[in-house]
């Protein structure tokens, strides 16, 4: 068979010797030591955590050894294309902080190892796999949907590993009389890989995540070109990443399974392969059983989660960092204040083995940060929120500066006391201080009885002077209580609680739920200032 001109026949058009693509697509000029790694979406619209966790240690594996990282569109498969998700995906990973050397829609960037888009770089999938044709090393498929169905359904019923290979690939041995009298035909035909692997054979890994391993070699025809002469994922990452001088892939540890493939994909094509990671997988537990993050079940698997709820993009980071490297904790306790890049990242140190991903350990970090910011730095960050995700309400909420700033200051504690650490996102921040933008919400029960409750307010509001500094305030919180049977000292009532029918807590608690609503809140003298005296009264007699 002359397989020349099978190759040609099978996939037609002029083509570049293959060389020219190696002088367009040189080595990197880069220091030593530098590494190349990579972000390849497919764009579906959903980018997740899983996303961000690979981003994160990519971006740091790139930028920490003076190196690139690019964004890499893997658009092969047009169903699962969504318009605007590499905008999505761009502006969900810089919220993050991870930023593009080159790639995909990357402005000012010089970008010379592109199209960054694959479904633009079919030209150099289709040289290649015409050049494997031509050296027996592919060939035309001509099964059917329903032929490969029956065959999966005969080797799951013979207890037979799946798939198109060996005694099971017929089109490998089809002649040229056959192959012709299919083109003839106009049968379609999709282009797979004639692997030379043996099953029984072990290839020993070093995979620098999960150390050294060993690999079963490949022995499926896996298909490179689809019968729209479009490649796999499996044949474009080989030319992608030979191209584009990837040094180093990290991706999801579910690709593990297919590096056979890709071992075998790289040695046909005469490439040298990049070293690989493959990245453990986030997961989480559901009651007693852990399993991974389903984008079906965990709503926070979604980065726009984050957003949305307006997580601290420096808290997610430090979570992530956390699960990303063992060391990384402890690096953070001694250096809360430094540049996250200037820890040193290893892809030595990231967990072999799922990663356990908790919700309520994310929101103690976002406390922890959150209560570092300035009053300044909140406002900033709530009201960057607020104008994205806020109601028309809460971004009213910013249209006072001094007075927010007045609120911040209170609920975040002044720098010189012990910080407050009630904010853990943006969106809950907002919920929190609503009560200083608008008549309070009931949240909490009052403890004393309705009657009670009336004859506190009432006493207070007689009393109640907003020129009072602070100490004539709670004196007069203190009269009110003696005046109604409450002890007006705690120890007092410690002593012999029978005797009174309270303490000055649950007199205070009374005017504390009128005012915010809450029975928990920062001081209620200075929220009382802040508020002003007309609304501290009105909320005193509405709560009558
Ligand atoms: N498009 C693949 C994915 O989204 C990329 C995997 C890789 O990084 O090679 O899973």
């Amino acid at each position: 068979m002359d397989l020349k001109k099978l190759a040609e026949r099978l996939i037609p058009g002029e083509y570049r010797p293959l060389s020219e693509y190696e002088a367009m697509y040189p080595p990197r000029d880069l220091p030593k030591g530098a590494q190349v790694t990579r972000l390849a979406p497919s764009p579906t619209g959903f980018i997740h955590l899983g996303n961000l966790f690979v981003a994160i240690a990519n971006e740091r594996v790139a930028h920490q050894s003076n190196g690139v990282l690019y964004l890499r569109i893997e658009d092969t498969d047009e169903k699962r294309k969504v318009e605007g998700a590499v905008e999505a995906v761009k502006n969900a990973l810089r919220y993050f902080d991870i930023r593009f050397d080159e790639g995909a829609e990357i402005e000012g960037a010089e970008n010379a190892y592109g199209p960054y888009y694959q479904r633009q770089r079919a030209e150099i999938y289709r040289a290649f796999a015409r050049d494997l044709v031509g050296r027996g090393l592919a060939y035309p498929c001509f099964c059917t949907e329903e032929e490969l169905s029956a065959l999966r359904e005969k080797q799951t019923a013979e207890k037979k590993i799946t798939g198109y290979y060996g005694e099971y690939a017929v089109c490998r041995n089809l002649t040229e009389e056959q192959i012709c009298a299919n083109l003839d035909a106009g049968k379609p035909y999709v282009i797979r890989l004639r692997s030379q692997g043996d099953p029984e054979r072990k290839i020993a890994f070093h995979d620098e995540i999960k150390g050294d391993i060993t690999v079963t070699e490949n022995d499926q025809d896996v298909v490179i070109l689809k019968s729209d002469g479009i490649p796999t994922y499996h044949f474009a990452h080989a030319i992608d990443d030979h191209f584009m001088r990837t040094t180093l892939v990290i991706r999801g540890e579910e690709w593990l399974a297919s590096l056979p493939i890709h071992i075998e994909l790289f040695d046909v094509l005469g490439f040298r392969r990049p070293a690989y990671g493959h990245n453990c997988s986030l997961q989480k537990m559901d009651g007693d059983t852990r399993r991974k993050l389903s984008k079906r079940k965990d709503p926070e698997l979604s980065l726009e989660f984050y957003r949305k709820e307006g997580y601290f993009a420096r808290a997610v980071k430090v979570y992530m960092m956390t699960l990303l490297n063992s060391n990384f904790e402890e690096w953070y306790l001694k250096f809360p204040d430094k540049d996250l890049e200037e820890f040193r990242f290893s892809v030595g140190k990231m967990g072999k083995s799922g990663a356990l991903f908790d919700l309520a350990k994310l929101n103690d970090i976002s406390k922890n940060e959150l209560a570092r910011l300035s009053a300044e730095e909140m406002f900033e960050f709530l009201r960057a929120w607020a104008e994205e995700y806020g109601t028309e309400e809460q971004k009213g909420y910013f249209a006072d500066r001094e007075y927010m700033l007045r609120v911040l200051n209170l609920c975040m504690g002044t720098s010189g006391k012990k910080r407050r650490k009630d904010f853990v996102t943006a969106k809950q921040a907002a919920e929190l201080i609503s009560y200083f933008f608008r008549a309070p919400v009931r949240e909490d029960e009052y403890r004393v009885d309705g009657k009670t409750k009336g004859d506190i307010l009432r006493a207070f509001g007689r009393t109640y002077d907003y020129a009072d500094d602070a100490q004539v305030w709670f004196a007069k919180v203190k009269n009110v209580a003696a005046e109604l049977g409450f002890a007006a000292e705690m120890k007092d009532y410690k002593q012999n609680p029978e005797a009174y029918k309270g303490s000055v807590s649950d007199v205070a608690e009374v005017l504390r739920i009128a005012v915010t609503g809450k029975a928990n809140t920062p001081d209620l003298w200075t929220i009382m200032q802040i508020l002003g005296e007309k609304r501290t009264r009105e909320r005193l007699c509405a709560a009558e």
